[in-house]
């Protein structure tokens, strides 16, 4: 018997990037771990990952490429070998960019790995193909957006400062489902005396771990912002030198702006009373070190780039931007920790080509025209159920004349829709660069057990199509590690002082920030810019979210126990949920003649989902509550969540709107 125990990384969408120690044996994982030496893992992992070993060996992994053999969406398929299914995926793109050209081909990933390499293995193939581009924003980029306007390039600072602060302000942000490990930080503040609050627009599990919850309405943040300066300005609590030395345009948004958002104005729009602004702008303006830990869903409404905007320059009025443990952080950029450009290979497009934004899927798969989508090849990413307006999605992967290909662990919504399937490996099966968005860190990860089955990584795959696609450039001929290897031999001067020997050995290094970081802003105005001329609105402003016309807000909120839908495959901590619930509040509930566990259908112009009715007083009146994305298949209705979320883009940045959207609930009546 062979035993060893090896390091990897967790390779999920989460700002964490866990450091993992995997004991295998005999070529099998039998035990992961949190890596004792990460700096920011310390020995412990989330629930989601305490037990990897049960998806990467689950039963329901993919081991062989699948031919699709009944209705599309029913995943009835059989299996065919590589060379086959290779061959049939080449036959069908030549000839459709024989009759329609390349551009009626797309890609649709996103990150459902992290790692360097393996998320962004399709980007030199499809642009040396010339195939239609996919605008990657599903996430989060009206929040760099946000960050961007006042900030620049500025860096974040290190997450682990905030144990120097003495008010922690969680806005937004369910730390305890997505960002577990910063929470290490806030309880040693906690514990040296700090105040805690979370800002949010229900109770999440987070609010267990903080002092004091505010409880907003949704798209309402923006204006709590500009409230809690006017505030600031009304009660002489601002720093004048700070202002003066290293803001731009405070005196402006005092004139033009702040006037406008009296707390009696901010209570109307956010529900917070009037004196509860009060003091809430008063321990802000004292606090020594405020520290504000910035989410990521509240830039998903109609107006999420100017709500972080306006969030951005509440920490320059009390010149938090200058201290150690204070300021805001929105999450950390490595991006200049390597050239990336090198793994990218834009280079190989031979003209610009379309590009389709992936929260629009929906519509470019049923209304695009010249050329219309012919064939989708989807790798590391669910569409049929994350992507919005989840009818429209489906009704586009149904058509019969959509050549779709899937490269999946599991037999996901989206893979049932494929014509052919192809088997992908894990993240312990792959080589991988990781570097994290909510720390500093980076690490290297190898293979640490050979693949499952049959399945490849989306690097292996991407090379054998482009053998088969005929395109002859040395890149598509190198392995993963070649790529690794070479990225890490080029400079960058991020990475200047890591620590090279721990990094070849697999260890996670964190890139140590500049010294400057806190007063020289890395924006063209050296200063922090709360005016920004080159902005249509060259000042931070109130705009509503979109709303809509039913009753309830709906927040599509991540659930403690997934990861968008990655991890549904496993059976113990789907019965952890206890069900695809929809929260609401008691009154409300009443208001409907709604009881606790009864089925109920939460429906609105796009659609209707059947859920199981959780009544709770966590949940404000106004707000129905559904945390996680399931798969159809463990569904209690033939939808899930994003059946009833729209195609709509941010403010800027062409961003998802997942929680900008309203419904209404009725009881599911039952035939008998
Ligand atoms: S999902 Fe996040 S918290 Fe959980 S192990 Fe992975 S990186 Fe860590």
């Amino acid at each position: 018997m062979s035993r060893k125990i090896t390091r990897s990384v967790c390779p999920y969408d989460c700002p964490d990037a866990c450091g993992l120690l995997i004991e295998v044996v005999d070529g099998k994982a039998v035990k992961v771990a949190g890596d004792p030496d990460h700096p920011f893992t310390r020995s412990t992992l989330c629930p989601k990952m305490n037990r990897y070993q049960d998806t990467v060996h689950s039963p329901l992994r993919l081991t062989r490429p699948l031919l699709r053999g009944g209705e599309k969406g029913t995943g009835q398929f059989h299996p065919i070998s590589w060379e086959e299914a290779i061959d049939q995926i080449v036959n069908h793109w030549q000839g459709i960019i024989k009759r329609s050209g390349a551009e009626a081909i797309l890609p649709y990933s996103y990150a459902g790995t992290m790692g360097l390499i393996q998320r962004n293995a399709g980007h030199p193939f499809f642009y040396r193909m010339g195939a239609s581009r996919l605008e990657r924003t599903i996430c989060s980029p009206a929040k760099e957006a946000g960050w961007q306007t006042v900030m620049g390039n500025t860096p974040a600072p290190h997450p682990d400062e905030v144990a120097e602060s003495d008010l922690v302000i969680l806005w937004g942000i369910n730390a305890v489902a997505t960002n577990i490990h910063f929470l290490h930080g806030v309880k040693k503040a906690r514990r040296k005396g700090a105040a805690v609050w979370l800002i949010d627009t229900y109770k999440t599990l987070t609010s267990s771990v903080v002092d004091q919850t505010y409880i907003v309405r949704p798209g309402s943040d923006g204006s709590l912002a500009l409230g809690l300066m006017h505030l600031l300005v009304r009660n002489g609590l601002i720093d004048n030198d700070f202002l003066a030395n290293y803001v731009q345009g405070f005196e402006e948004l005092k004139e033009k702006i702040l006037p406008d958002f009296p707390p009696e104005k901010v209570s109307r729009l956010t529900g917070l009373s009037p004196e509860t602004l009060e003091s809430m702008a008063k321990a802000y303006g004292r606090a020594k070190n405020p520290f504000i830990r910035l989410g990521s869903g509240l830039s998903r409404y109609g107006n999420g780039a100017m709500t972080i905007r306006t969030i951005v320059c509440l920490p320059a009025l009390v010149g938090a931007y200058g201290k150690r443990g204070a300021g805001c952080f929105t999450g950390t950029s490595t991006a200049e920790a390597f050239a990336m450009g090198k793994v990218f290979q834009e280079d190989f497009m031979k003209g610009k080509t379309r590009i389709v934004n992936m929260n629009r899927i929906g519509w470019a798969l049923n209304e695009i025209k010249d050329p219309a989508i012919q064939s989708l090849y989807v790798y590391s990413s669910n569409p049929a159920a994350v992507a919005p307006d989840q009818n429209q999605v489906l009704k586009g992967l149904a058509r019969e004349d959509l050549f779709t290909v899937v490269h999946e662990r599991f037999l996901t919504d989206t893979a049932r829709y494929a014509d052919i399937v192809l088997p992908a490996t894990s993240s312990l099966e792959q080589s991988d660069l990781y570097r994290s968005y909510g720390t500093y860190c980076i690490q290297r990860a190898k293979p640490v057990i050979p693949p499952v089955g049959e399945s490849k990584p989306n690097w292996d795959v991407f090379c054998l199509l482009a053998r088969a696609m005929g395109f002859d450039e040395p890149f598509f001929r190198q392995t993963a590690d070649d790529l690794i290897d070479h990225l890490f031999s080029l400079p960058a001067p991020m990475r200047n002082g890591i620590d090279q020997k721990a990094f070849a050995a697999g260890k996670a290094v964190e890139i140590p920030l500049p010294s400057d970081a806190r007063i020289r802003f890395r924006t063209p105005s050296g200063k922090v810019e709360i005016l920004n001329p080159k902005q249509s609105h060259s000042l931070p402003l109130y705009i509503p979210p979109y709303g809509g016309d039913e009753p309830f807000y709906l927040m599509a909120a991540p659930s403690f126990y997934a990861l968008n839908s990655t991890f549904r495959e496993r059976g113990d901590l789907r019965r952890k949920e206890r069900g695809m619930l929809l929260k609401m509040n008691p009154a409300d509930a009443e208001g409907k003649g709604l009881r606790e566990g009864d089925p109920v259908i939460a429906f609105n112009r796009l659609g209707e989902v059947s859920f199981l009715l959780r009544v709770t007083p966590d949940v404000p009146q106004g707000v129905v509550v559904a945390e996680g994305i399931w798969w159809l298949e463990h569904s209690p209705g033939p939808r899930s969540v994003n059946a009833l979320t729209s195609q709509r883009l941010t403010d800027q940045a062409h961003g998802s709107t997942f929680y900008d959207n309203t419904v209404d609930v009725r009881p599911l009546q039952r035939d008998f």
